[in-house]
């Protein structure tokens, strides 16, 4: 018979993962990551997927998104609500779930907050390793938040990027970036619009927020040879690339259903062509062809890229000796008297109902 300790959970807090990320480092953290990335991406026909579950509001939206292969299950809660900074909040706020597929017992409950951002940085990084020109060293980078220092540590790092072409509307989110990168081996131009953070850059990064179709980059902005590593467009109604961009670039995305529905190719016809990147990590499919070719990862984050994560920190963790134990599921002695586990499972109320509504 399984043990208390057999049935509790791993607890990782979001001071847990910071300690996990301060104590391996950042670039470790990144490149662990992207090869747990590669591996997932490179098995995808093993896993069970689906578009992810929205549940829309005016200013934001909360998303539940699951995975599952033959052994492990994940899913990731995550929420975007662009006016959050306002009032002290972050724009993306995550949390997820590792359980175990042969009994449904939860292994692992996680902060995702920051491994958002760091797995969105190693994938949108990852695929411009495959998609970008070999030898790009500059990188726009335009919407200066909280995904920002990420993806430009894991373009350094994945990708060899040594300059920063960075614009932000907020003058202070650009001022933060700058504080934040300062002695991290990387060249910060800051620009005063997104037309002049493109101009000469070898790949661009959108990760901008804001609940609406707006457009970022367009199509007088892109020069021949170019990589788009679009993130911030990942919502219906939320976009940041115009349609005529996409139509005279390659499009690659994570899981088609989903960004059909969300990415920046929510605006094009529902033949429009677009390629899942697995499919050229595979060999199935060409990434870049020619040096003059415009490509577009449409990134919208993908549930697969979380069950990575969850991975990641669960082995990392259990590796630094982190995290705590939770009881989430009872601890009977015979599962099948659940009942039993009430201390007074009595006929009568000991509060009346009324008395916890008041
Ligand atoms: P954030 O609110 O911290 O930062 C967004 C920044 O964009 C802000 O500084 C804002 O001033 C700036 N901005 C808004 N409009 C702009 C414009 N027109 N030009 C230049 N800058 C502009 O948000 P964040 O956590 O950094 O997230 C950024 C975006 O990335 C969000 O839209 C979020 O939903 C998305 N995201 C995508 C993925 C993915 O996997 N694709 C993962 C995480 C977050």
């Amino acid at each position: 018979m399984p043990t208390a300790q057999d049935l509790s959970t791993l607890y990782l807090s979001a001071a847990d993962v910071a300690r996990l990320v301060d104590r391996l480092g950042l670039p470790a953290c990144l490149h662990g990551v992207a090869q747990r990335l590669e591996h997932d991406f490179g098995r995808w026909t093993d896993f069970d997927k689906t578009a992810r579950v929205a549940s829309h509001s005016p200013d934001g939206v909360i998303e539940l998104m699951p995975v599952s292969d033959e052994s492990l299950y994940a899913f990731k809660y995550v929420n975007g609500h662009p006016k959050n900074t306002q009032s002290g909040l972050a724009t993306v706020m995550a949390f997820g779930v590792l359980a175990d597929v042969a009994t449904g017992a939860p292994r692992l409950l996680a902060s995702l907050t920051l491994a958002t951002a760091i797995r969105t940085a190693a994938m949108s990084a990852l695929a411009a390793r495959v998609l970008a020109r070999p030898g790009s060293r500059t990188m726009a980078l335009i919407g200066n938040g909280a995904q920002s220092e990420f993806q430009a540590l894991a373009f350094r790092e994945l990708l060899g990027i040594d300059t920063l072409r960075v614009f932000d509307t907020d003058p202070r989110a650009t001022a933060k970036l700058l504080r934040n990168l300062h002695g991290q081996g990387l060249r910060l131009v800051v620009c005063g619009s997104t037309a002049e953070a493109v101009r000469g850059a070898d790949i661009v990064t959108t990760v901008t927020a804001d609940k609406a179709l707006v457009t970022i980059v367009t199509a007088d902005m892109v020069e021949p040879g170019m990589h788009l590593n679009a993130v911030g467009g990942d919502c219906p109604g939320k976009t940041e690339l115009s349609a005529d961009v996409l139509q005279a670039a390659s499009v690659f995305v994570e899981y088609e259903p989903q960004t059909r529905i969300e990415g920046d190719i929510q605006q094009m016809p529902t033949d429009f062509a677009v390629t899942e990147f697995w499919q050229v990590l595979a060999g199935r499919r060409p990434g870049r062809t020619s040096d003059t070719q415009v490509t577009v990862f449409d990134s919208v984050g993908f549930a697969l890229e979380d069950h990575s994560a969850l991975c990641f920190l669960e082995e990392a963790a259990r590796h630094l000796g982190l995290g705590d134990r939770l009881s989430l599921v009872p601890d009977a002695a015979d599962p099948k008297d659940l009942f039993g586990s009430l201390a007074r499972p009595a006929a009568t109320h000991a509060v009346r109902p009324e008395a916890l509504a008041a």
